[in-house]
């Protein structure tokens, strides 16, 4: 399998509940690089954009207001086969559907508020990480 890179976000309830560090303990010790990071407060328009497919969707307004509540952390992850992995280590949208020890069971608490966020295909990863990284800020070490 080819190696990938892919977006997470730790959205505001993780970070609001101080569970960033653990998130990321929790990434690296599932084998992903970390290959940027950042710690930033979306603005409204920065939040609109990212999730611009969102917009026609119910939840759209929502999301942008919890998006942009409290700092989130962007980081780059990197590894065979990065974006199914993220996925799978991340659990479903829903943390009350999420398989057990996925992060998104252990630390999400509602549909919307679900810990983290990560790309859903390697075409939406390489869109999401250029909105985020430009190329000189991730490592390639
Ligand atoms: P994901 O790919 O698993 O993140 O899920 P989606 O692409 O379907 O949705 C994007 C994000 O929108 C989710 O991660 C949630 O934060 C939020 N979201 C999805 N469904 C709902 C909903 O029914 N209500 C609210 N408030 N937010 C939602």
């Amino acid at each position: 399998m080819a190696v990938e890179r892919t977006l997470c976000i730790v959205k505001p309830d993780a970070v609001e509940k101080h569970k960033a560090g653990a998130i990321l303990a929790r990434i690296e010790e599932s084998g992903f690089r970390v290959c940027a990071l950042r710690m930033t407060h979306l603005s409204r328009g920065v939040a609109e954009g990212f999730y611009e497919i969102h917009r026609q969707r119910p939840f759209f307004g929502e999301l942008v207001q919890f998006m942009t509540r409290s700092p989130v952390v962007v980081a780059v992850l990197e590894k065979e086969g990065a974006v199914g992995a993220w996925r799978d280590l991340m659990g479903a949208t829903d943390p009350a559907k999420a398989a057990p020890d996925t992060i998104r069971k252990l630390f999400g608490s509602n549909v919307g508020e679900n810990a983290t966020h990560g790309s859903d295909s390697l075409d939406n990863a390489r869109r999401e990480i250029g909105y985020f990284f430009p190329g000189a800020e991730v490592s390639s070490l």
